[in-house]
């Protein structure tokens, strides 16, 4: 068991964000969306909260931004939730190697994608989620205002209405698995809960709040409530590390060593199991769509703390 009184969480938490500070303007802000693609490049955050609730945070740690494909963490756990092992049958568990909107893998697999972090396999949990669920946005803004004791979580109409709209692969993809008979509810119902999980908007305190359970054995330390068994949040995070940050999981377990899910607005949640969960934030991407400095973050900080699953 890791001793994190030992650190100087504080100080390392400057130290990296004086080290990002020195690069800002690396990467590329996601630009498939108006939205996302005038996010200054000058902006970083960091969180992190231990097992115990204490929080730490650095920089624009309370400035909300789109969480994107962040939210493919919450959904799982939902569909796991409500279905449990039987998604399995729907949703494979490899990491994919190609890109997160990638298609090619769907058709020799039959409509069964690789894993549920990539689009098509998110697209698959969604209708998992409106199978089961009554009101299935409203579960959603639920369960995520439960995890992040945030009341004020919610979707961006403007971020939501021109995924739609320049959602054209994603649209392809999910009739395409329609096609295969795995996706079983209306395609643009499907669409638009996707859409509203992509468009959330959060900050780094509410993110890493959002996803403790996943450091503390399923139970959420927020609610305090049991959201998922042990054995659950463990395979949770087995996805993240191997699929997480797409056809970058290998770098990311390489230099970082933590399970991650990263979105394309910059945001990146990562969890110590049993230690504490985090989040950084920096809109300049990678060739990958994960967050250059964010993931620069993740890497030193598992550096200066030895902090890694392996
Ligand atoms: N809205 C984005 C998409 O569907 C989310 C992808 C991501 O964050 N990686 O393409």
């Amino acid at each position: 068991q890791f001793d994190i009184t030992e650190l100087d969480l504080p100080d390392i938490l400057g130290t990296i964000h004086e080290e990002v500070r020195a690069r800002f303007g690396e990467g590329k802000v996601a630009n498939y969306i108006d939205a996302l693609a005038h996010v200054p490049l000058d902006q970083f955050g960091m969180a992190l909260v231990t097992r115990e609730g204490h929080v730490f945070e650095v920089g624009d740690s309370r400035e909300a931004f789109s969480i994107q494909s962040i939210s493919k963490v919450h959904t799982l756990t939902m569909a796991l939730d409500a279905v449990g092992d039987a998604l399995w049958e729907r949703v494979d568990r490899e990491p994919s190697g190609d890109p997160f909107n990638s298609l090619i893998q769907l058709e020799y697999e039959k409509g069964i994608p690789r894993n549920p972090f990539i689009n098509a396999g998110a697209l698959v949990v969604a209708d998992v989620i409106l199978s089961n669920y009554d009101k299935p946005e409203e579960a959603l803004l639920k369960f995520m205002r439960a995890r992040s004791g945030s009341e004020d979580v919610g979707g961006d109409e403007v971020v939501a209405k021109s995924e739609r709209e320049s959602g054209y692969r994603n649209i392809a993809t999910a009739n395409f698995i329609r096609s295969y008979g795995n996706i079983k509810n209306d395609v643009d119902a499907v669409l638009d809960l996707y859409f509203l999980q992509c468009s959330l908007r959060m900050n780094c305190v509410e993110l890493a709040r959002s996803v403790s359970y996943l450091a503390g054995k399923g139970r959420c330390n927020v609610s305090g409530e049991q959201v998922v068994s042990w054995q659950l949040a463990t395979r949770i995070n087995s996805l993240m590390m191997t699929a997480g940050t797409y056809d970058a999981a290998g770098d990311f377990a390489f230099y970082v060593g933590l399970p991650a899910k990263s979105g394309v607005g910059g945001g990146i949640v990562a969890v110590v199991p049993h230690v504490m969960s985090l989040c950084v934030w920096y809109p300049g991407l990678d060739d990958q769509g994960n967050s250059i400095l964010g993931r620069f973050a993740l890497h030193r900080f598992a550096q200066m703390t030895g902090l890694s699953v392996f």
